[in-house]
């Protein structure tokens, strides 16, 4: 089935059963969340506001990995194929709560980090919608832009971390490109 031939219903059916899912995993797993170390921090504070820092909460899962949706069945129904299999993936974020399978790097911080400073401009619901969208156009995870931008700025970070930009900057410059 072409993703984009799906009913405007549908789509934001999805985008509403995202936005539970991200929601109802940041309240599972923020009790077992820390913040940033001193030294996580002082690596990560040349690139991102305080209110990011200060926000966000890291868990890293051993001998248990992140569930999909529970939508996913229901998706899968509708035709829906290449579904992000989010076990499978390194960290994912929910909102402020940085979820991750192994322990954290810098680049893996960072990466994560954007998501979080997207979250925080976007607000979960337009988060949500354009996770949905992103797929629907692009046809897969990787092509979500979303993801193609925290990518991006992952792969500037790790060429030169000596080199500080503004990520926050960075996302609203790509939110208003993309409106
Ligand atoms: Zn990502």
């Amino acid at each position: 089935m072409d993703l984009k031939n799906l009913p405007p219903a549908m789509i934001s059916q999805l985008v509403s059963m995202v936005e539970d899912y991200i929601n109802s995993s940041r309240k599972k797993y923020a009790p077992q969340a820390v913040p940033l170390t001193d030294a996580q921090r002082a690596a990560m504070q040349p690139f991102f506001p305080a209110v990011v820092l200060d926000s966000a909460r890291l868990c890293v899962l051993h001998g248990t990995r992140v569930s999909n949706p529970s939508m996913y069945p229901m998706a899968k129904m509708m035709g829906i194929r290449n579904l992000p299999d989010f076990a499978d993936m390194v960290a994912i974020t929910f909102v402020d709560v940085i979820v991750s399978h192994q322990e954290f790097t810098d680049t893996l911080l960072f990466h994560e980090l954007v998501h979080v400073a997207q979250y925080a401009q976007l607000g979960v619901k337009e988060f949500a919608a354009r996770f949905v969208s992103g797929f629907v156009e692009g046809g897969s995870f990787e092509e979500i832009p979303l993801e193609k931008t925290a990518r991006a700025l992952e792969a500037r970070f790790g060429q030169n971390a000596g080199n500080p930009f503004s990520v926050e900057d960075e996302v609203r410059q790509w939110r208003a490109e993309k409106i």
